[in-house]
């Protein structure tokens, strides 16, 4: 059944993340620029052990923390395996709203922080510790 092999895939895809793709984090990095003074988010997908894509979620730009719904629905589906997110503070560590998405939803978490240079970034994992991704 289709819906069934969907989540086999799901869960061996987001069970080991290790890498994202350097072409992603520039996009994030860009669309967090972009959306100044706002924060940015959207969902992460991977492919494999890799993080390879965002999936886009408009309503939530301007509005992380009130936009929990959306993200569950968003990591419903079956390539969602974390959330990334923009703090134009520059300060990149988890807010208490932050670590509370972060247990809730998804495996891998992401906080980008102004001037979203090259290394303004940190993973996170569901319980709120630092993990790391190779950038690939
Ligand atoms: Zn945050």
């Amino acid at each position: 059944m289709p819906m069934f092999s969907r989540r086999r895939v799901s869960r061996r895809a987001s069970s080991n993340i290790c890498c994202i793709r350097r072409e992603l984090l520039e996009s994030v990095m860009e669309a967090s620029r972009h959306s100044l003074p706002n924060e940015f988010a959207a969902g992460l997908a991977a492919r494999g052990d890799t993080i390879t894509e965002m999936i886009i979620i408009p309503a939530t730009r301007s509005n992380f923390h009130s936009a929990s719904f959306n993200y569950h629905s968003i990591l419903g589906s079956f390539s969602a395996v974390g959330t990334v997110h923009s703090h134009p503070s520059g300060y990149i560590i988890p807010s208490a709203p932050d670590l509370r998405l972060f247990s809730s939803v998804g495996r891998v978490h992401i906080i980008v922080g102004y001037p979203f240079g090259e290394d303004s970034w940190a993973a996170f994992r569901k319980d709120g510790t630092r993990t790391e991704l190779r950038v690939v």
